[in-house]
């Protein structure tokens, strides 16, 4: 079959990967220039490796990533790098039974209530009857409010700001579940594991086209897909297509598709992401802490990631690098701040850390993703959308069909190799 995939991310590329294999022609069409989606990455001059725009890391358990890895015969490094909660103006590890009973701030019993709720969640396979029910509702009464307030309200609030009272316990089930201790990571990076899938793909037969965007897709015996590379405008046929980008952005490019259908993916809720990652001359977090949780309702920032307190700092000419993560509503102004504006922000809190961190910095950038998470409410099984689409020989397999697992590239990669499977039955 001659099939046409939108999108070079993990979960294109991993179809890809599938269909080459199973002797079909395939081509992938991407509007940037490089491979690897939501996890892209860049390489400053002097660095070894590649860098990940918004921070990512795998978990141990992220078996159809690692199974990928193995298939490419690609190194994956795995540590334990640490955690930890920033409450209170103070840095506490937060990542095993023993930081947390040394954790000041809570009592005795409250912890007792924690560390049960989180077992019986970690140990219950079940998340189907979890989605009846909000995080937020379940948190409170079963770990107590004073616990909830402390630790896991502000970070609900700083990831999801208005939604937060919404998010479904299934999601915070998946999270629970799937955490692990160790963390893996691909050598040199995922925009270098995404060239060498891409390399594997044309060496296999298919072939990925960069800087070529999709501007429509109609359908009627097979699939024609208008797209413009380098100002030039063509078209292309297709007997199958599969659709990998957010389904907003699907609506944009499909305008053929019925206003029913429409409306379930318009109601569908998502928040973008905007990264600052500073380049430091000296280490940022002292304690080594890899990710920081905050836990505090007046912090400018959801997480701060030091890449280099879990991967070498050789790999980036000895660089220290840092991520100030925050989520937002897409709409947010400050989606339409500069990296200076951003730092100038976020500069008082970032002092409450590292106080002298300012004369240490190299440079810093600026990544905006204006759909990076998707909203997850009570019972999303209901409004997630299926993988066919109203318009004949057209899939769709996005971020937003992720559930109950919380998105990642490992369920990029799974689903991929799903939707591969699924077009070739179809
Ligand atoms: C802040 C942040 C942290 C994250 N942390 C982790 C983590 O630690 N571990 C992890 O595994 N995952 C993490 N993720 C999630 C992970 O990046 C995504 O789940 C995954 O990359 C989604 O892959 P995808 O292929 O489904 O979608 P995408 O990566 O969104 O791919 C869609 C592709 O379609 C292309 N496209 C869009 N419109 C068009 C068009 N009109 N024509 C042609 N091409 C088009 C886009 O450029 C993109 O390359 C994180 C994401 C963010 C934002």
């Amino acid at each position: 079959m001659n099939i046409g995939i939108i999108g070079a991310g993990f979960t294109g590329l991993a179809t890809a990967l599938s269909l080459v294999r199973r002797g079909h022609n395939v081509v992938v069409l991407e509007k940037e220039s490089y491979p690897g989606g939501l996890a892209v990455g860049f390489q400053e001059k002097g660095w070894e490796w590649s860098l990940e725009k918004h921070y990512h890391h795998w978990f141990t358990n992220d078996t159809s990533a690692l199974g990928l890895a193995g298939k490419l015969n690609w190194e994956v490094v795995i540590k334990r790098p640490k955690t930890s909660i920033f409450f209170q103006d103070s840095l506490y590890q937060f990542d095993s039974v023993s930081s947390v009973l040394w954790f000041p701030k809570l009592s005795p019993v409250e912890k007792i209530r924690m560390g049960f709720v989180l077992g019986l969640l970690k140990f219950n396979p079940f998340w189907k009857p979890l989605e009846a029910y909000s995080t937020s509702q379940v948190l409170a009464k079963a770990m107590g409010q004073s616990c909830f307030d402390t630790i896991w309200n502000p970070q609900l609030v700083l990831k999801f700001g208005d939604y937060a009272a919404q998010i479904s316990l299934a999601w915070f089930w998946a999270r629970i579940k799937k955490r692990t201790q160790h963390l893996a990571y691909p050598k040199g990076g995922f925009l270098m594991f995404a060239q060498e899938l891409t390399n594997q793909i044309r060496k296999e037969g298919g072939k990925v086209l960069f800087d070529t965007t999709v501007l429509n897709i109609s359908s009627e015996n097979a699939v024609s897909v208008e797209m413009q590379s380098k100002k030039i405008h063509t078209q292309r046929s297709f007997e199958k297509l599969l659709v990998t980008v957010p389904s907003a952005l699907f609506l944009q490019i499909a305008p053929q598709l019925p206003s029913e259908y429409q409306k379930k993916l318009k109601d569908l809720r998502g928040l973008g992401s905007i990264n600052l990652i500073l380049r430091l001359k000296k280490q940022f977090m002292r304690d080594k802490t890899y990710w920081l949780s905050i836990c505090d309702l007046n912090s400018p920032a959801t997480a701060i990631v030091e890449h280099t307190n879990f991967m070498d700092k050789a790999h980036y000419n000895n660089e220290h690098i840092v991520y100030v993560g925050k989520y937002l509503d897409p709409c947010h102004p400050f989606f339409l701040k500069s990296a200076d504006e951003l730092l100038d922000l976020y500069d008082p809190f970032l002092k409450k850390i590292n106080k002298d961190y300012r004369k240490n910095i190299i440079n810093y950038h600026v990544f905006k993703s204006p759909f990076a998470q998707p909203v997850i409410p009570k019972y999303y099984s209901r409004i997630l959308p299926p993988f066919k689409t109203p318009l004949r020989h057209v899939f769709l397999s996005n971020i937003q069909q992720i559930y109950p697992w919380d998105r990642g590239t490992n369920y990029a990669i799974q689903e991929g190799e799903k939707a591969a499977e699924l077009i070739c039955a179809s």
